[in-house]
Order: structure tokens, then C-alpha cells, then sequence
């Protein structure tokens, strides 16, 4: 052999029609790498090369006289080595040049494994996400939840518990801003009711029948009087009914009207009566004036002889 061709950078070989080799240069023996040259290509190639060499290169070089970039296995000493190979048939030889891929084999493998890696990476991340939607997801219900027993909180706090009616907490509250409307020229007028002679529904009939009719009150009340204004209990058996908008006239006939609503109605346990005092806001009010005028209002109604609206 040549021997520019026998030092050449590349593995050199040289078989016969049938595969025997005949020839190879220097980098071909060092791919090899065993110390004698094999008899036949096939003793050269990993079983799967093997079968691609049978099964392509023949048919491929018959039908074209040369066989290009073809991707085959050696069976070297070092292990199996990844070669390209290019073949031509010249001189019923066939000649071979071979160039070993180690380096790009190695580069393909850790090319895979980061993107291998990236995609674990990927799907960790998407599963962390998903995992952050849940818990966010989580967070927004439990918040939700929080606002609704805040809510709940908040209506219990402003809710007498026995009647279900405003509680005086809520009354206070809303009748600053009541007042304040009032200043500036919206009418307001309050009722307080009393039963008549409670105490001897609870001699008579006991505490919880007592209750009971308290019960009973508020629901009226609040079917007569809820769509105009406030109806809440102040405590024990006095209520108080605030008809923002509603001058005197307008609200002694709802007074009149649930006087005599209370005095008719069918009651579950015993019938009642009730008093009534009125107060319609005028310039020199305050919450404690307006107030003690329908309180006065009361009294003048129970000194009249009870079941009866009086007007202050
Ligand atoms: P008047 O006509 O002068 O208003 O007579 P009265 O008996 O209604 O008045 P008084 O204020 O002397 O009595 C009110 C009674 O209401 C006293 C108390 O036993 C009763 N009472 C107060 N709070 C409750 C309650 O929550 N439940 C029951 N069942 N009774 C209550
Ligand atoms: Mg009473
Ligand atoms: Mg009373």
C-alpha cells in the first residue's frame, strides 16, 4: 500500500466480492485495534451492523458501484466503535474508508440525556405548577369561606338572637347615619312599642311561652314595617321601628296600623297589646333626644291606659 495512504487520518480497508479482507492501513488497524488483521468483514461488525451490512450494503453496491455514509459498529478490542463508512467497487475490490463517530457518538448521547433532563425538568415544573394551582385554588376557597363567616360574624353581631330582628348594637350604628341624613332634610321618625302587661304573660304562661310571643311580635312587626326602615329589639319586651323618610302623619297611621294589627291578630299562645310612642325628628334633636321624646311618648301612652300611639 502507499504509504501517504497507509499513514492517511482515516481507516482504510480493502476486501474482496465476498467480504474477505484483504488490506487495511494503520487507523484502520488502530479502530480494530486487535493485534491480527480478521479474515472476513463480518468478524468486524457487532451482530445488528452485521445484519445491516448483509442486508443493504451488497444490494446497494451491486446496484450502485459505491455505498455512502453508512453508519456501522465495530467490533474493536476497545469496544463496540461507531464508524462512517464510504465504499467503492473498483478492480472487483471493494475499498473502504472509515471514519470513527466516538466523539460525535458521546455528543449524541449527552445530547439526549440533557434533553432527557430538560424535559423531567419540564414535567417537574409542570407538575409544580399544577400542584401551585391547586394550592392557590385551596387558598381562594378557605379565603371565600372566611368572608362567608365573617359575614355570618357580622350578622350575628347586628341580630338580636331570640326574635332575629336588628339588635340596639346595629341601631346605634345606623342611627348616627340616620341622624345625619336627618340634619340635612330627610324626614325620620321612631316608634318604640311595648307590651301591655308582659310580666303577667310570663306569670301566666311561663317564660318560654313568654318568649315565644316575642317571637311572634317581631315577625309582625317586621312584615308591617321592614320595607320602610329598621326593626329591631332594644332588649326585653321594647322594640323600636326608625321610618327614615316618613313624616309624623305618615307614620302615626303605620303605628296606628300595627297597634291595631296586634290588638285583632290570632295569636298562637295569648293575645297582647301594645303601647306605642312616636318621635319625629325636628332641628334640635340628637339620638338621646329623639329618643327620650318617644320614650316620653310611650309613657304617656301607658299612662292613657295602654294599647294606644301616642305622638310627641
Ligand atoms: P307594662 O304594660 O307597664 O309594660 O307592663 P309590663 O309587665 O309589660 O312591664 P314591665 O317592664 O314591668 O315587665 C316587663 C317584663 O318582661 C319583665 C320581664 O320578666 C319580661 N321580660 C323581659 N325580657 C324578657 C325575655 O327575653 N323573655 C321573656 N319571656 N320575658 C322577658
Ligand atoms: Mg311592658
Ligand atoms: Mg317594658
Amino acid at each position: 500500500m502507499e504509504e501517504r495512504l497507509n499513514q492517511a487520518p482515516f481507516g482504510y480497508l480493502v476486501m474482496d466480492l465476498e467480504g474477505k479482507v484483504v488490506e487495511m492501513n494503520l487507523e484502520m488497524k488502530r479502530i480494530w485495534g486487535r493485534g491480527e488483521m480478521p479474515e472476513h468483514i463480518h468478524e468486524m461488525l457487532t451482530t445488528a451492523s452485521r445484519v445491516y451490512f448483509q442486508t443493504y450494503f451488497l444490494p446497494a453496491v451491486t446496484l450502485h458501484k459505491r455505498v455512502t455514509e453508512m453508519s456501522l459498529m465495530i467490533k474493536s478490542e476497545r469496544g463496540p466503535i461507531p464508524v462512517l463508512m464510504n465504499s467503492i467497487e473498483r478492480n472487483g475490490f471493494f475499498e473502504c474508508a472509515m471514519i470513527e463517530m466516538t466523539i460525535r457518538g458521546e455528543y449524541e448521547k449527552e445530547l439526549l440525556l440533557a434533553k432527557k433532563q430538560a424535559e423531567k425538568i419540564n414535567q417537574e415544573s409542570a407538575e409544580a405548577n399544577a400542584r401551585l394551582q391547586k394550592l392557590l385554588a385551596e387558598v381562594e376557597a378557605k379565603q371565600l369561606e372566611l368572608e362567608k363567616l365573617n359575614g355570618g360574624l357580622k350578622q350575628q353581631a347586628d341580630t338580636d338572637a331570640l326574635t332575629g330582628l336588628k339588635n340596639r348594637r346595629y341601631l346605634e350604628k345606623e342611627m348616627d347615619n340616620l341622624l345625619g341624613r336627618a340634619k340635612e332634610g330627610l324626614p325620620l321618625t321612631t316608634l318604640i312599642i311595648d307590651i301591655d302587661y308582659f310580666k303577667k304573660v310570663n306569670d301566666t304562661y311561663g317564660h318560654h311561652t313568654g318568649d315565644l310571643v316575642l317571637q311572634e311580635l317581631a315577625g309582625k312587626l317586621k312584615e308591617e314595617a321592614e320595607a320602610f326602615g329598621i326593626v329591631a329589639r332594644l332588649g326585653g319586651e321594647e322594640f323600636f321601628i326608625v321610618l327614615p323618610g316618613f313624616e309624623q302623619d305618615q307614620a302615626l297611621n303605620l303605628a296606628e296600623q300595627i297597634r291595631r294589627r296586634v290588638e285583632m291578630d290570632e295569636w298562637a299562645h295569648t293575645p297582647i297589646t301594645v303601647s306605642i310612642g312616636m318621635a319625629s325628628f325636628s332641628e334640635k334633636d340628637d339620638e338621646v333626644t329623639l329618643y327620650t321624646r318617644a320614650d316620653e311618648a310611650l309613657y304617656a301612652s301607658k299612662k292613657g291606659g295602654r294599647n294606644r300611639v301616642t305622638a310627641l
